[in-house]
């Protein structure tokens, strides 16, 4: 078996704040523990069950340096490096193909505009206002789950904060979830230690070994991909990229044969539409 896994840092255990989230920020190097850990669980849950299955990790937070390889499951490849589309045009999912037999996200949060949401955004928290799917505000998961669907990978597994949930419910009540922390707010939230959290999140992992094929994989078809950005300047700078469109006065469009391509192409207008690299994606 292989399993791929995308790992964000917004919903690993114990992560809440800004400082946690970036490179010198005073909470960092403790997130990147907690990060490594929940990744680790996961591997750990599927291999008490198949015990020769492998794994890619893509680290797909921020500067996507985060995870700590020599403390990685040894079972486990790393995606590492920038999501600059020359780099990973698919961006937290770059690595993966038609091998894999199933994905795992770990360490998400909900999608940009969610209510009390902890550290809620959309991909790029800064540019996007809204993500539409054909036609349906959707956050990372479900649209990850839609390019890993254009590529026949179903989703076994979601890992994230508590107000993540009922999105991924609403979206595929099929799919585990396992809460590492209840949401107080968009920075605060009643958190489980390590301990507990790596329990969780190995249980959910185990069962899914064996699913294979009564899982389905999310084919969305021709994908139609509309962004509201927060200001025309973003707006105009992302429709530079050749395939993209505008509609309305903050409103980007792309539209492809299939959700991987769709993205693809939506993540170039979007890396433009930037006003200077930041040093996340340098
Ligand atoms: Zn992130």
């Amino acid at each position: 078996m292989k399993i791929f896994i995308a790992a964000d840092m917004e919903g690993a255990t114990g992560i809440v704040h800004h400082d946690q989230l970036m490179p010198g920020g005073a909470g960092y190097a403790g997130a990147q523990r907690l990060l490594t850990g929940d990744v680790n669980a996961a591997i750990m849950g599927v291999l008490s069950g198949a015990p020769d299955a492998t794994f890619v990790v893509g680290d797909g937070h921020g500067t996507m340096r985060n995870l700590i390889l020599e403390d990685l499951h040894s079972a486990a490849e790393l995606v590492i490096g920038s999501a600059k589309p020359w780099n990973k045009p698919l961006c937290q999912l770059e690595g993966v193909d038609s091998s894999f037999d199933m994905a795992f996200m770990i360490g998400y949060h909900s999608m940009a505009g969610t209510p009390g949401g902890l550290l809620a955004h959309t991909y790029v928290g800064s540019l996007v206002r809204e993500w539409r799917l054909n036609g349906k505000p959707v956050g990372e998961v479900e649209m990850n789950a839609a390019i890993l669907g254009s590529i026949g990978i179903p989703v076994a597994l979601v890992v994230g904060n508590s107000d993540l949930q009922p999105e991924v419910r609403a979206w595929d009540p099929s799919v585990a979830f396992v809460s590492t922390k209840r949401t107080l707010g968009p920075t605060a939230a009643v958190c489980a230690t390590p301990s507990v959290t790596s329990l969780r999140i190995s249980d959910a992992a185990a069962g899914t070994v064996g699913r294979g094929s009564s899982m389905k994989h999310y084919d969305v078809g021709i994908t139609r991909i509309e962004v509201d950005t927060y200001r025309r300047e973003q707006r105009d700078k992302a429709c530079t990229e050749i395939g993209v469109d505008t509609v309305g006065e903050f409103t980007i469009v792309a539209e492809a044969a299939n959700a991987a391509d769709a993205f693809r192409l939506m993540w170039r207008a979007c890396t433009r539409a930037l006003d200077e690299t930041p040093s996340w994606l340098s």
